[in-house]
C-alpha cells in the first residue's frame, strides 16, 4: 500500500496538526481502521490522530455521460465549478466558495444557505457499490455516510448562471482571511451560532494564537502558531457559556480528529 507524507500544519485550511503518513486509497482498495480525510478544510487534527487514508489521484474525475455527471470525490469543488461553466450546467456555482474535495462535501452536505450538494445528486459509489440517495439520510451538514465515498452521479440540468456565482462570490465577502477550517459549529435551529458566541461574550476572546474571529465570531481563526490545544479550549469554553445562558448545546461543524475520540 503507498502512502503519502503530510503536514497538517500547511495541508489542513486551519494550518494546524503534525507530520503523518497517510495511506492512499488506489484501486477502490480500502485498509482497514482508517479515518478517511478529503483535503482537510473542515477538520482539527490533533498531535495524536488514528491511522488516515486519502484518495489518490484517480479518483480526481469529471465527465458528463449523456444526462449526467459523473465525479470522483477526490475532485476539488473549483474543478466542477469550471467545469461546469464550460459545459453550461446549472447548480455548482456555489462550489467555487466551498473548499474541499466531493467526498468531504458528500459527507457533510456542504452548502451555502438552501444550496446543499445533495440537492442534485443521485447516487453516491463507496466500497460497498453504488448508494442511490434515497438509501442515505442527509440533512443540515449531516449524513448517514460512514464509508469512504469514491465518486458520485448528478443530475444535470443546463444554464450555468454568472449571476448566481456572483451572488456566492458577495456573501464570502464578510468573512475572515485567517486560516480557519469554516464555521466551527452549525447553526442550532433557529438562531445562529455566530450569533451566540459574540452573546456570551467570546468574539474576539483568544486562546494563545486561536480566536473567535472579531470579523465573524463562529469562525475558530488560527492567527499564526495557534495549537489543537488552544482551539479546543475556546471550542469547549464556547459550549459551556452558551449551555449555562441560553440551555444551547452547540454542536461543532468542524470534525476533531484524535485517536480518543
Ligand atoms: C474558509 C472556509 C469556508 C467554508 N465555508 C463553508 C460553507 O459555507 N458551507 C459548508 O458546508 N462548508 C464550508 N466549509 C467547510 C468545507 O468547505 C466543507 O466541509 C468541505 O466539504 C470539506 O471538504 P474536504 O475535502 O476538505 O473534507 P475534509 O475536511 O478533509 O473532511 C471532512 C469530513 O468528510 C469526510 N470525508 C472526506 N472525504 C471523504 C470521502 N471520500 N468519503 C467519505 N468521507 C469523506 C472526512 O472523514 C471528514 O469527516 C468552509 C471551510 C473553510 C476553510
Amino acid at each position: 500500500m503507498n502512502s503519502k507524507t503530510i503536514d497538517f500544519s500547511k495541508f489542513s485550511s486551519i494550518r494546524i496538526g503534525p507530520v503523518v503518513d497517510v495511506a492512499l486509497i488506489e484501486n477502490d482498495y480500502v485498509p482497514e481502521g482508517h479515518l478517511i480525510i478529503g483535503a482537510a478544510n473542515n477538520v482539527l487534527v490533533s498531535l495524536t490522530p488514528p491511522p488516515l487514508m486519502i484518495l489518490s489521484k484517480e479518483y480526481d474525475f469529471i465527465r458528463l455521460e449523456e444526462d449526467s455527471l459523473h465525479i470522483g470525490a477526490a475532485t476539488p469543488g473549483g474543478r466542477v465549478v469550471s467545469f461546469c461553466k464550460k459545459n453550461d450546467i446549472a447548480h455548482f456555482e456555489y462550489l467555487s466558495k466551498l473548499p474541499g474535495t466531493l467526498g468531504g462535501m458528500l459527507k457533510m452536505n456542504a452548502g451555502l444557505k438552501e444550496y446543499e450538494i445533495f440537492n442534485h445528486l443521485i447516487a453516491i459509489r463507496t466500497q460497498s457499490g453504488w448508494k442511490q440517495k434515497s438509501e442515505i439520510e442527509f440533512g443540515y451538514r449531516k449524513t448517514s455516510i460512514n464509508e469512504v465515498v469514491f465518486e458520485a452521479v448528478f443530475e444535470v440540468e443546463k444554464g450555468y448562471s454568472p449571476e448566481r456565482y456572483e451572488m456566492f462570490n458577495q456573501m464570502r465577502s464578510n468573512q475572515p482571511h485567517d486560516p480557519s477550517a469554516g464555521s466551527c459549529f452549525k447553526n442550532p435551529s433557529g438562531d445562529y451560532a455566530g450569533r451566540l458566541i459574540e452573546a456570551v461574550g467570546l468574539k474576539g476572546k483568544h486562546c494563545g494564537a486561536m480566536a473567535f474571529s472579531e470579523v465573524h465570531a463562529n469562525f475558530l481563526v488560527n492567527t499564526g502558531g495557534g495549537t489543537y490545544q488552544d482551539a479546543l479550549t475556546l471550542i469547549h469554553e464556547a459550549q459551556t457559556r452558551v449551555k449555562r445562558d441560553f440551555n444551547i448545546d452547540l454542536q461543532c461543524e468542524v470534525v476533531i480528529i484524535d485517536q480518543n475520540i
